[in-house]
């Protein structure tokens, strides 16, 4: 049912037998007030929602944040697992999805590329994900960011789809502009995106300053140098007018001394952009180190004597495995030993990267 259009739902609900005004009741249960099963549809004869199928996912765990911030694990119909999260923020709710089961991008950072790509989601697959918030949340979602298991451009299609629901006033009716992707950097994809005419953000994960050291942190990015994903990105910022996001994570003694510094102030100073910095989250298999507080404020400091526009974003939902792919990974860690081979996959893929060689300083302690 997602994945139709609403002229789509319209013709579906009359070849049902049913008149086509009846999808405009059902869309209104479902987009507005949230409503999933047919049964609780109260102004619709059995015969209609029942028969769609509105999610065939579920609800596999579930952690609650002190920040009010819900991580859902959410089980899909072939057993494979994706996180999503809502993260409240004063009035608005952002919705973080998931684009792909597992990720073939690699971040040595990340535990959603631990065990690599699984399969891509559906349109459906993704917009399932605003449900389940939904429903976990009284909060209606006002933002979405696409940030969370899998690289979005990498599934390309559903993706879009995906955005032209949420945007569809008819459906999740969510603002454009509240709408943020990010990506790795995949030139074509970036340019492609550009052309969709979507007045979305685009968020640029760099997270290195150089080929060098993003080429050991992001391996699959190593085909792709910086210097053609910053033309893509000027495409991008030129045809769509929006300014961009350049997506720093901090790994301590990794990417966080005053040259990385300087380093990525010369690239946000080519591009009509501000600069977020994150505080990683650690995953402990992978041995990279959360930097302080006054390290991280030390280099947002330098960045902006270069008048760069910086936000240093603090950590959400950090005391339930907050890192993206975290709950899938811990859930991996209690199936083994069940016959799910992915798990095992994730396992032994965390464990290779327990023994990565890091320039990585003791851990400092987290603020
Ligand atoms: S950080 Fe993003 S792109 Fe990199 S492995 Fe994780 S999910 Fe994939």
């Amino acid at each position: 049912m997602l994945e139709l259009t609403h002229d789509k739902l319209r013709s579906a609900m009359e070849s049902f037998g049913q008149p086509a005004w009846r999808a405009d009741q059902f869309a209104d249960w479902v987009y507005r007030k949230g409503v999933v099963d047919p049964a609780g549809m109260s102004n619709l004869p059995d015969d209609a929602a029942g028969r769609f199928t509105i999610l065939d996912s579920r609800v596999a765990c579930r952690a609650d944040s002190s920040d009010g911030t819900i991580k859902l694990l959410l089980e899909l119909c072939d057993g494979q697992c994706v996180e999503c999260v809502l993260i409240p923020t004063g009035s608005r709710a952002t919705a973080c999805l998931s684009t792909q089961v597992g990720c073939a991008m690699g971040c040595t950072f990340c535990a959603s590329g631990l065990g690599g790509l699984v399969r891509n989601l559906s349109a459906g697959e993704i917009l399932q994900q605003m449900l389940h918030l939904r429903q976990a949340s009284a909060m209606r979602i006002t933002n979405v960011v696409f940030m969370g298991m899998g690289e979005p451009l990498a599934n390309y299609d559903a993706t879009i789809k995906a955005i032209r629901s949420l945007t569809d006033p008819q459906r999740f009716g969510i603002s454009a502009r509240n709408i943020v992707v990010s990506t790795v950097g995949i030139p074509a994809a970036i340019r492609r995106l550009a052309d969709e005419m979507i007045p979305i953000t685009l968020a640029v994960s760099l997270h290195a300053p150089n080929d060098a050291i993003r080429g050991q942190i992001i391996p699959a990015a190593a085909k792709w140098p910086i210097a053609a994903v910053l033309d893509a990105a000027r495409h991008f910022y030129r045809s769509r007018g929006r300014e961009l996001t350049l997506e720093y994570v901090l790994l301590g003694g990794v990417n966080d001394s005053p040259l990385c510094a300087d380093g990525l102030a010369r690239i946000a100073g080519q591009l009509r952009c501000n600069v977020n910095l994150i505080m990683y989250n650690p995953v402990e298999p992978l041995g990279y180190c959360r930097p302080g507080r006054a390290a991280a404020d030390t280099f947002a400091s330098r960045l902006r004597k270069h008048k760069v526009i910086v936000t240093v974003r603090r950590s959400r939902g950090l005391d339930r495995q907050g890192a993206c792919g975290q709950l899938r990974l811990r859930q991996a860690g209690q199936s083994q030993g069940a016959d799910a081979s992915q798990p095992e996959k994730i396992n032994r893929a965390a464990k290779r990267g327990s023994k990565r060689p890091l320039q990585c300083r003791p851990t400092q302690t987290p603020n």
